[in-house]
């Protein structure tokens, strides 16, 4: 009989592109580390290779998942590869997670495969045999544990396992600020489509153009550090210089290597801090990314005259990756402090009302958007998936935003962080950003808290810059001639720093409860 001709299979596994884009030169270094170690594309290719060779050793189920908390390395950056190149589902956690926590993800996600740090091996393996995980193996941040004993006997060589776009690659748990933690999963295609645009909207350098070293100095747990960061380099076949902590000064330092940057406001802010911080430190840099949480314009102005660059602010959230971006070139546009920029390409983005309805041009509304981006829902949970999504397919980001006519996309706040005094709508961002105006304030976060006349009632919580003295009456006395009268905070009180999480939000839910006793005044 004779050979049919069929077409080359297209396999639809992210790591197949990720790995057409490494270098022709596999001897090149593709990170170097904060600790002096340099690794090339070989190693991450027969790394992640053994590591995948291990796992189809242990004959997993399809579609299993492999939860991972671990100290940041290039080891557990090879161990995401492995997952998605052996056709696993990966769900990072946390490290600041604790018993209670991992209980629930484990209990929920059903990992077949567990890895963590050494010394969490004793509690995290009781309550994953438990849970009915088949494997537990430990990764130290310094290239010990089980998991790289064993994957040391296996071959470095490995078949990519074929994947459709549409088959989970990763389930990321939302960091459940009201209610339990979600997870939601994300394909091979959301990543790939997302990584795609973001490579050609930030103009990432080919090696023919001079090429781009990323400072990859965030957690890879998240969003923006695992996803937006690696699949960034990678994509582009670019070195990354690789903080397993951030450190301000190093990364300064480092910005004579590099090109791009990725960073939450915190870590811009921190950098601002330093007197190293200057034109000539950053003058071999050509992009700073910030998003994560929402950057101040004042860290926006003052980065922009400290270094002459302007950051580029971008949105996006563990459901969708990225789905809104300043633009990278000035022809398309100016870099709007304060404003996330436009959706991206194949991201269709809509302001609408309480009933769903769009609203005008300018008016502030919860935003929703589809794309190939958006996630296939919440990890069994069908009816919080269907509440998330609307008729015609739109997912309700849950944030509060409105559009202008140019199309830059401004994010007001949370729909469940909008203060409903008196039964007019109070968005908190807008009263932060005129607290921030005041001289002497460095920072402020409002948040709404039930009360019997009202509703609820804002509550304003602003930090001093370094040697200035606030005094409560005179900042709600300065808003007064500012801001209609159901807008001012009831009661304002002046603190040295705000709860955040790792991602440097604002954990509003922390400040409700502390500041719950503000009801009773
Ligand atoms: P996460 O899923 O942990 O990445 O959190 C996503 C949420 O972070 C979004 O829904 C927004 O509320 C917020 N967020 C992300 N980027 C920005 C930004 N540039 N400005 C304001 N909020 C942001």
């Amino acid at each position: 009989m004779q050979a049919q001709n069929f077409p080359p299979a297209v396999n639809g596994n992210l790591y197949t592109a990720l790995r057409a884009a490494f270098p022709q030169d596999l001897d090149a270094v593709v990170v170097e580390t904060d600790s002096g170690l340099f690794y090339t594309w070989r190693d991450l290719e027969r790394g992640s290779a053994m590591m995948a060779n291990l796992f189809a050793s242990l004959d997993l189920p399809t579609g299993a998942r492999i939860a991972v908390q671990v100290e940041k390395s290039v080891e557990a950056l090879m161990l995401y590869l492995a997952t998605l190149r052996a056709g696993y589902v990966f769900l990072p956690l946390n490290t600041a997670y604790q018993s209670g926590e991992i209980s629930y993800f484990i209990g929920n996600a059903e990992p077949a495969v567990v890895v963590c740090s050494g010394p969490n091996f004793g509690w995290v393996s009781k309550i994953a045999f438990k849970a009915g995980t088949r494997y537990v193996f430990t990764l130290g941040e310094d290239r010990t544990g089980s998991l790289l004993e064993r994957a040391a006997y296996c071959a470095d060589q490995h078949t990519v396992a074929t994947r459709n776009a549409d088959d989970l690659a990763a389930i990321l748990y939302t960091s459940g600020t009201t209610g339990l933690s979600k997870g939601a999963m994300l394909s091979h295609g959301n990543l790939l489509s997302n990584a795609l645009v973001l490579k050609d909207c930030w103009g990432w350098r080919t090696q023919a153009q001079g090429g781009d070293v990323l400072i990859h100095a965030l957690p890879i747990f998240h969003v923006h550090g695992l996803f937006v960061a690696i699949h960034g380099a990678l994509l582009n076949g670019s070195k990354m210089i690789w903080l397993a902590r951030f450190d301000p000064q190093w990364v300064i330092q480092k910005m004579r290597e590099a090109t791009v940057f990725m960073g939450v406001p915190t870590l811009f802010v921190r950098m601002l801090a330093e007197p190293g911080l200057t034109q000539e430190a950053a003058c071999h840099m050509r992009l700073f990314i910030s998003g994560s949480a929402p950057l101040l314009l004042d860290t926006f102005k003052e980065w922009q005259a400290r270094t002459g660059h302007t950051i580029l602010e971008r949105y996006g959230m563990s459901e969708t990756v990225i789905l809104t971006s300043n633009p990278y070139d000035a022809q398309q546009g100016e870099r709007l402090g304060g404003t996330v920029g436009f959706a991206l390409p194949g991201v269709s983005l809509r302001i609408v009302d309480e009933q769903g309805h769009g609203v005008a041009v300018g008016e502030v509304g919860g935003i929703e958007v589809s794309g190939p981006n958006v996630f296939k829902g919440y990890w069994r949970m069908p009816e919080k998936t269907a509440e998330e999504f609307t008729e015609d397919g739109f997912f309700k980001t849950g944030d509060v935003g409105m559009i202008d006519t140019q199309g830059y996309v401004t994010i007001v706040g949370r729909s469940k962080d909008l203060i409903i005094s008196g039964g007019y709508n109070v968005y908190p961002a807008e009263i932060e950003a005129c607290i921030n105006e005041l001289a002497g304030v460095a920072e402020s976060a409002v948040v709404g808290i039930a009360h019997a006349d009202f509703g609820e009632v804002g509550v304003a919580l602003v930090i001093p810059k370094p040697g200035a003295v606030l005094e409560p009456a005179k900042i709600i006395a300065s808003l007064k001639s500012r801001l209609a009268n159901f807008k001012i905070p009831k009661q304002c009180f002046i603190v040295d720093s705000l709860p955040r999480n790792t991602m440097g939000k604002v954990q509003k839910n922390v400040l409700r409860a502390q500041y719950s006793f503000v009801q009773k005044l």
